[in-house]
């Protein structure tokens, strides 16, 4: 890219350039971002905000990249990384607050440790709390939304608070993924731990373990869930199972995964999707919906 004074700066404040976005992805599928950095702190991001503002640098922000499929033609600009730096967990009683960036499944452990409940599903989950909040993530009945109370962003290059209930998070939504709004962190409230979290989070787990692929590199599920149908039990019913398109599969253990056997490329898994929606719609009149975010340059 143009080596202008603000990629130069960024490059000074910590940015690696062309670094390849297969590295940052649960689905190991992404050609490079120009420019990728992960903030320590809320002061930080918004430096890096301003400069790629003034330069006119578009910026993408990520967590545990476990909801993305990225182009293969790579990501124009500056990808923000909000990760392990932005982690801290302080805690008051019951009430939590966060870093956006820690791992779901260091989170709930963290919090099983200290006497708490309330996280047991979230413990399987490959994301980190930003990316949790932003798609309002869930499993097995529960999802993140009633155990926030207020969640901290930056729009604008300004520190904001929300409170959950002016958030409009629904299933897999909030304004948090909306206007390049980047969540920073988020108080959490829990219940004191009736002595059964660790069970129940390594039950959840092990269902994980025996239901889903989770040995191939993937995005979790692909599609949303349609109002009043499964979308993994659509592909299933449409004869999808095991179909292919070069390194991209629709998983043999759980249809509403897309599996990257160890070559996919954003172009297989997309085309792949592209003959799902296809085949399910003309089957069952159904229009499946990506949960998975694309992010990058044009296909
Ligand atoms: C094996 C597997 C199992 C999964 N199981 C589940 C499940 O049971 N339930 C479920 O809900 N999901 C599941 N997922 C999907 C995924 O883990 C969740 O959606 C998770 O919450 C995404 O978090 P992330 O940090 O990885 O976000 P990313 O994938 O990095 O990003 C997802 C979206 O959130 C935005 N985002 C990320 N961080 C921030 C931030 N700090 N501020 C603002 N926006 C941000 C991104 O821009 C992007 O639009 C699964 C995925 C895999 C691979």
């Amino acid at each position: 890219m143009n080596m202008s004074i603000y990629v130069e700066k960024l490059l000074s404040m910590g940015a690696a350039a062309d670094v390849l976005m297969s590295r940052m992805t649960t689905f190991k599928i992404g050609g490079k971002a120009d420019l990728f950095i992960e903030p320590s702190n809320s002061r930080e991001l918004q430096e890096i905000l301003s400069v790629a503002k003034e330069g006119q640098i578009p910026v993408t922000v990520i967590g545990g990249g476990s909801n993305l499929l990225v182009s293969d033609n790579g990501v124009e600009g500056l990808v923000i990384r909000i990760g392990d730096k932005m982690s801290a967990v302080e805690q008051v009683g019951n009430v939590f607050s966060v870093g956006a960036g820690i791992l779901l499944s260091s989170l709930t452990k963290e919090t099983i440790r200290r006497g708490y409940m309330g996280l047991e599903w979230a413990g399987g989950i490959p994301g980190r709390l930003g990316g949790a909040v932003a798609m309002n993530a869930g499993a097995y009945g529960y999802e993140i939304k009633p155990l926030l109370s207020s969640v901290e962003y930056i729009e604008n290059g300004e520190v904001c608070s929300k409170k959950v209930e002016d958030a409009d998070m629904g299933y897999r939504k909030s304004i948090f993924a909306q206007n390049n709004r980047i969540v920073v962190s988020a108080v959490i409230e829990l219940l004191k731990d009736d002595g059964g979290a660790k069970d129940r989070m390594i039950e959840m787990n092990n269902k994980r373990k025996n239901s889903q692929p989770l040995a191939y590199p993937s995005a979790g599920s692909v599609f949303k869930r349609p109002e009043g149908y499964f979308a993994g039990k659509l592909v299933e019913d449409a004869n999808l199972k095991g179909v292919s398109v070069g390194g991209a599969q629709v998983s043999e253990k759980h249809a509403g995964f897309i599996i990257n056997t160890g070559s996919a490329t954003c172009k297989d898994v997309l085309d792949l999707i592209a003959h799902i929606k296809k085949t399910v719609f003309e089957k069952d009149g159904v229009m499946l919906e990506e949960e998975v975010r694309f992010i990058g340059r044009k296909m």
